[in-house]
């Protein structure tokens, strides 16, 4: 696969994710476990709600506004945490944050979030990538 097939597979995945998000649905008062976080960087605004039952997620959904790659990483997130316990879930928000910084990860474990690699050419777009990780992180410290 040459260079220029790699990045319209990234475009192409991301574009798909920030165009019809998944589990993208209102966040309300009746969402007991939700936060909202800012990216002043960029303007993204994303509010995330998740449920747990048991150590395992069994929802969670977002809404707001924010740029492709936020949306992007934030739908394809949900995909991947739902149906996870609290400390996979750390384990793979670890991972991702760690890929974002360049490193070296089992980028399988990630599924589809890894095509966000792309992200370390352009530090200003890791906040937006990592937005949502940070807010799951955040509102999973709670339980
Ligand atoms: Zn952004």
């Amino acid at each position: 696969m040459t260079l220029h097939n790699l990045d319209n597979l990234y475009r192409q995945s991301v574009m798909e994710h920030a165009k019809y998000p998944h589990h993208h649905a209102p966040v309300t008062e009746k969402d007991k476990h939700q936060i909202q976080k800012f990216n002043p960087t960029c303007g993204d605004m994303i509010s995330l709600a998740v449920t747990v039952d048991d150590d395992r997620i069994i929802d969670c959904h977002f809404d707001g506004d924010g740029c492709a790659i936020a949306i992007a990483s934030c739908s394809m997130m949900t995909d991947i945490m739902i149906g996870k316990t609290i400390s996979q879930s750390q384990e793979l928000m670890r991972m991702f944050s760690a890929m974002t910084m360049g490193e070296n990860i089992n980028f399988d474990a990630i599924g589809e979030a890894q095509i966000l690699a792309g992200v370390t050419k352009f530090p200003t777009r890791i906040k937006c990538a990592t937005l949502s990780w940070h807010a799951l992180d955040d509102l999973l410290a709670h339980y």
